[in-house]
């Protein structure tokens, strides 16, 4: 039976108008209200990583690089709230972010849907005497190669996952002479699964090159992760386009927005900044969880060429009174393996989301990259990139000509008063503090 407070407490809200007024230990507090952290967690974000620990990390430490670690609060996504960690140094992509998840908080609010975490392994086969005969053979051969894969992972089996299937892609002519190159699909569970992808297909190389009559060479996962996407989908009521001094009414904004999203569709130089303004947000939180964010950028930009032209990953269309997005990307991401349990703040970073799976991290990352586009297209078809922006730098440009911490703030304001956002009126301001 549930405890009657239960039934009587307010839903748990991520809405959190005014959090970017707060200090950094009431934010924390706020985030860690919101995610019921341990006093532990909340040190471990507090204390950050651990020069020792950063040693076992990788080659040669001498330093750390630490990169600033934002909440974004107001995301709605499958019905759940949360409070996004994203770790970036590009001043207003937290902000945007948080802006793009208050629009789409409508109902459930941002709604995905992820393919199971599928993710191919290649292995590539010279001098094979006959293609045709090599790809019947391998084929005939598909359940022993699964099983030699499989044999080789028996864990993750048990947890449900494994070798899936076998496909042969023929490249007859190529500068390197005929090659056949052959995939195998692995279910990988909660893995980002780069470990798994290459042992089975080290595993099945042998009996790959016994089969064709050919040599086996490069074996390894691509990252092209097609079969291991999201698709989010985002919907804003498009009179809520509308704010306050912005003088264009709220279907000319829609119009405006729809066609900035078609440019990117259809030329692929702005697609290129596009899908970056959009990797703005899913690296954020990506890096902030402890992924390998490259891994997932390589997927994206080339799943984002795939039918020949690169093209926009997101896209956004008016449907009667609302405005549309969708995005579809690969997301190879993982809950264990990796640097994610080692350091302290990506696991505190997955706490504070509160996921459990590596689908559920896929799908956060997913609707994160939806915001912040909508936010960028709002800016890009209103009143242009740079006014949000720089005010949002402007505390940048002030501490780079040496203005103190006690004074950042106040020299900033003045700055975007004086809409003068450049290094040398900071300076100018810098002086007259020190008279
Ligand atoms: P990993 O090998 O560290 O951890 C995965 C392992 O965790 C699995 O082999 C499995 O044994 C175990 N495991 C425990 N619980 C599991 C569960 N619920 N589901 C699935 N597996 C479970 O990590 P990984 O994901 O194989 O590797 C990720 C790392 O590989 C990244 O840091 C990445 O940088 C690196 N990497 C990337 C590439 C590439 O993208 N091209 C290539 C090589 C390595």
């Amino acid at each position: 039976m549930n405890h009657p407070m239960a039934e009587s407490s307010p839903e748990k809200t991520s809405r959190m108008p005014g959090f970017y007024r707060l200090t950094i230990s009431e934010r924390i507090r706020a985030v860690a209200r919101f995610a019921a952290l341990s006093p532990a967690t909340v040190e471990a974000l507090e204390l950050g990583l651990p020069l020792s620990r950063a040693n076992r990390m990788v080659e040669n430490v001498g330093a750390l690089m630490a990169l600033p670690l934002g909440f974004s609060p107001n995301f709605r996504i499958d019905a759940e709230d949360h409070i996004v960690p994203m770790a970036i140094e590009e001043p207003s992509v937290v902000a945007a972010a948080s802006n793009g998840a208050q629009l789409l908080r409508t109902g459930d609010g941002i709604c995905t849907e992820a393919s199971p975490p599928v993710m191919i392994g290649q292995v590539q086969l010279l001098k094979v005497p006959n293609m045709d005969a090599a790809i019947q053979a391998i084929q005939e051969a598909e359940t022993e190669l699964l099983g030699i894969a499989n044999a080789h992972k028996p864990r993750v089996i048990e947890r449900g996952g494994g070798a899936r299937e076998v496909i042969c892609r023929p490249f007859p002519e190529t500068a390197a002479g005929p090659m056949l190159i052959v995939h195998l699909h692995i279910d990988v569970r909660d893995a980002m699964g780069a470990n798994i992808v290459n042992t089975m297909v080290e595993a099945i190389s042998d009996r790959l090159a016994a089969l064709s009559g050919g040599h086996a060479n490069v074996r390894v996962l691509s990252n092209l992760a097609d079969q291991r996407t999201v698709e989010a989908t985002g919907r804003v009521a498009i009179s809520k386009l509308q704010r306050r001094g912005l003088e264009m009414p709220a279907e000319e904004i829609a119009e405006r927005l729809e066609a900035a999203s078609v440019f990117a569709e259809v030329d692929p130089y702005r697609a290129a900044t596009h899908n970056k303004g959009t990797m703005n947000g899913i690296d954020a939180v990506l890096l902030a969880t402890g992924q390998d964010f490259r891994a997932v950028e390589a997927g994206a930009h080339a799943y984002a060429a795939a039918s020949g032209r690169y093209t926009a990953l997101s896209t956004w269309r008016r449907e009667g009174n609302e405005l549309v997005g969708k995005l579809k990307i690969p997301m190879p991401v993982g809950v264990v393996g990796g640097v994610i349990r080692v350091h302290p703040v990506a696991a505190a970073a997955l706490e504070i989301l509160g996921v459990t799976s590596a689908s559920c991290l896929a799908r956060i990352a997913t609707a994160v990259g939806l915001a912040q586009n909508l936010t960028a297209l709002l800016a890009l078809a209103t009143d242009g990139i740079q006014r949000g922006h720089m005010a949002l730098h402007a505390r940048n440009i002030a501490a780079s000509v040496g203005a103190s911490d006690e004074v950042i703030d106040d020299i900033a304001q003045q700055m975007v008063a004086a809409r003068m956002i450049n290094a040398d009126y900071a300076s100018m301001l810098v002086r007259m503090t020190k008279k």
